[in-house]
């Protein structure tokens, strides 16, 4: 795990080909997202490491309920029992009321390259057999004076209810897997979107990568690859 400072109150950690953020205000330590179930220990060390007992974790919030971005969380609600939020539309999607992720039969394509084969063996190590986490006490966002001062963003393509967030007081747009800069199966590097066997409508998740792209954001912290500094001269 490698911890970045972004900006005052903003840490971004990278797990496994996955980031999740840590935002610290009066409230405490807000996370956004909580990586793959084989990252639940780093995720907790995280807290540490920014000088924080994991008493100070006022919130989770999610951008999507895949598996590489809620696998920590049955284990902080556990020691922790803080709530979960994400946005309304994504609310039955983390309750697993329905599931908008890629197929077996999709993950098995991937292995006709050697980046698939090597995506695909990390990925099977992280989920450790646990791929059925769902999070039946998640809460909408909408409408919420959030913990950390994050507004959410509807941005609708990767999932249905997939969900951005805004750090206003310091610029910083976590665009989750709407606007991401990198991953193991794409060609390079930059703001980009996911392959689109990753996104369940491929229109929409254009749309909501545009609508991000132009947000006045100064920083961006995607679900996947490195942050970025944009907009300059809005700094
Ligand atoms: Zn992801």
């Amino acid at each position: 795990m490698k911890i970045d400072q972004v900006s005052d109150s903003v840490y971004v950690a990278a797990g496994t080909n996955v980031n999740w953020a840590l935002v610290t205000s009066d409230s405490g330590v807000t996370l956004i997202d909580a990586g793959y179930f084989g990252d639940t220990a780093d995720v907790l060390k995280s807290v540490h490491e920014i000088g924080h007992s994991l008493d100070d974790v006022a919130a989770v919030l999610i951008t999507h309920a895949h598996l590489d971005h809620i696998g920590a969380i049955p284990t902080l609600i556990e020691k922790v029992g803080m709530p979960v939020y994400t946005g309304e539309a994504e609310v039955p999607h983390a309750r697993r009321e329905y599931l908008e992720q890629i197929t077996p039969k999709d993950m098995l394509r991937q292995l006709t390259t050697s980046a698939g084969r090597r995506w695909v063996a990390q990925t099977m190590v992280a989920v450790r057999g646990r791929m059925d986490i769902k999070i039946p006490s998640v809460i909408s966002a909408d409408g919420v004076d959030l913990p950390g001062g994050l507004t959410p963003i509807a941005t609708p393509g990767h999932t249905t209810g997939h969900t951005a967030y805004f750090l206003a007081d310091e610029g910083v747009l976590f665009s989750g897997d709407a606007l991401v800069t990198g991953h193991p199966l794409s060609p390079c590097c930059g703001l980009q979107i996911l392959p689109d066997v990753f996104n369940h409508d491929e229109a929409r998740t254009r749309d909501s990568a545009r609508l991000l792209e132009n947000h006045a954001a100064r920083t961006i912290v995607p679900g996947h690859g490195p942050s970025i500094q944009v907009n300059p001269e809005s700094a």
